[in-house]
């Protein structure tokens, strides 16, 4: 393929990406979003693959076949609730193919660069390296995280702070000798030990993250993931990768901006890490009586009621209870009810988790409100039912300074008149705090799986 066919190819790739992000930023058109990105992508690969830049077909088709199959088979295998952590898991793959190329492109003898092209090309493979370690290494843990392999406690070193002034001073001290040092042929050792710094920096620096938080720091791997991309381009003067790399870092920056706002955190302390860890005194002790219903019981309160609102989170997730949901939401609506779904902006394990499994089980886009919108109304509204939903609904964020989900704003729901809550268990929701909510004078608890209690719910109101 001519030079310029690929270039033109690439805008083409460009602009289809450009229309898939924008796509996806609407649940009406996310759907159509998705095709521009996969057309977009394979545009990007085609053009790619025919370029001149590629010496074997052979490699390049194994290494095809083998990541497609890869790639497929995970798609395939992975459970709506894993989807978090694939995610993760594909950021810090975004990270290792950032930091091979780096080194791919610092032994290649081919390249034969003089004076400033030279120090440019050298620093590209120092930053290309850099952010891919860091994304690689914060990204694995960010999936031991979202799996529940590690903890979600946050690890506060003493000093953490220093230590990561620490480490960023040697990066930069290392940057100067590596340059320095590539003059003769050498600086292979100051890059060595750069990328075991940044690989401790992204371990240190998720560790430090208390579960409730993670959403920022998904997001902001996300964005980091986009920026090891651009880097990768940069480094191997693709100008497509670049542009890509640039589109993904930039969204993913703005989502976390929007995630920070969404749970009242400081955007600079996320980058330090170790935030939001509540002010080092203890959560206070949920203590009360707690008050079961039955799902008939349940049944009867939503005929009762006029203003009915539903708050999902993860356990809707794990419950698969979307669709039996929807045809609760479908019934009542028949029966003159108004049904609305408040949505939080960390519920789940991802942004827009709760978004896509009511889209999928076809819930109408006009009813599903934002927290903001529905924290405005609680007073209106008879029966809030929360479906397997835990931090999202904690007063505590409110009234206890000492939790560690303090400070983000929460769905109100106990301003409503009666709030009925799905779940299968007293346990705690992915912050590990207590939820005093289950004991207020105005909640019921309907304990179970919450697919098969909504089935039972939904046999009542027809039966
Ligand atoms: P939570 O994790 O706080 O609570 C989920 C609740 O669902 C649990 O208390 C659990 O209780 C219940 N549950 C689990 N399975 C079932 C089931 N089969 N049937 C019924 N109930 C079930 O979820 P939320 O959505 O309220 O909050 C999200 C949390 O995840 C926040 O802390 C957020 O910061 C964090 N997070 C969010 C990310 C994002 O991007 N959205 C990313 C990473 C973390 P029980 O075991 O008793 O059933």
């Amino acid at each position: 393929m001519s030079h310029s066919l690929v270039t033109m190819s690439y805008i083409v790739a460009t602009i289809l990406f450009i229309l898939s992000l924008s796509g996806l930023s609407n649940q009406e058109t996310a759907r159509r979003g998705n095709y521009y990105g996969m057309l977009g992508m394979a545009v990007a690969i085609i053009a790619t693959a025919l370029s001149a830049s590629v010496s074997s077909y052979v490699i390049l088709l194994i290494a095809l076949l083998i990541g497609g199959a890869i790639g497929a088979r995970a798609a395939l295998k992975v459970e709506m609730t894993q989807m978090p952590e694939l995610v993760a898991i594909m950021h810090s793959l975004v990270g290792m193919a950032a930091v091979l190329v780096g080194y791919a492109n610092f032994m290649d003898s081919s390249i034969s660069l003089g004076g400033v092209e030279k120090n440019i090309h050298e620093i590209e493979i120092y930053i290309g390296i850099l952010i891919g370690a860091v994304t690689f290494s914060g990204s694995v843990i960010a999936f031991g995280k979202l799996s529940e392999r590690i903890s979600g406690k946050p690890l506060l070193l003493p000093g953490r702070h220093w230590f990561n002034l620490c480490l960023l001073i040697a990066v930069i001290v290392l940057g100067g000798l590596f340059l320095h040092q590539t003059e003769t042929g050498g600086g292979s050792v100051p890059l060595w030990i750069m990328t075991a710094i940044a690989l401790i920096f992204g371990i240190h620096m998720v560790m430090a993250i208390g579960g409730a938080d993670m959403p920022v720091v998904v997001s902001m791997l996300n964005s980091y993931s986009g920026w090891a991309a651009a880097a990768t381009g940069f480094m191997l003067s693709n100008d497509l990768l670049i542009v890509t790399g640039a589109l993904v870092g930039s969204s993913g920056a703005i989502l976390s901006y929007i995630m920070c706002r969404a749970m009242n955190r400081n955007f600079i302390s996320v980058i330090a890490g170790g935030f939001g860890t509540g002010s080092g005194g203890e959560a206070a002790v949920v203590e009360g009586e707690v008050q079961p219903i039955s799902a008939e019981d349940t049944a009867q309160l939503l005929l009762d009621a006029k203003n009915i609102i539903i708050i999902p989170g993860y356990g809707m997730a794990v419950a698969q209870a979307q669709h039996t949901v929807n045809e609760i939401t479908k019934l009542l609506r028949e029966k003159g009810k108004k049904v609305g779904f408040g949505i939080h902006p960390v519920a789940g394990r991802m942004p827009g988790h709760m978004n896509v499994l009511l889209a999928e089980a076809k819930v109408p886009y006009d009813i599903v409100y934002e927290m903001d919108e529905i924290n405005e109304d609680w007073a209106h509204v008879d029966v809030s039912i929360v479906i397997g939903a835990n931090d999202i609904v904690n007063p505590s964020a409110l009234d206890d300074p000492n939790s560690p989900i303090a400070g983000m704003p929460v769905l109100e729901c106990w301003k409503g008149e009666t709030t009925i809550v799905l779940k299968r268990s007293m346990a705690s929701g992915y912050a590990g705090v207590g939820n005093p909510l289950f004991v207020l004078e105005n909640t019921r608890m309907l304990f179970g799986d919450a697919n098969a209690t909504m089935q039972a719910v939904l046999k009542a109101l027809k039966g």
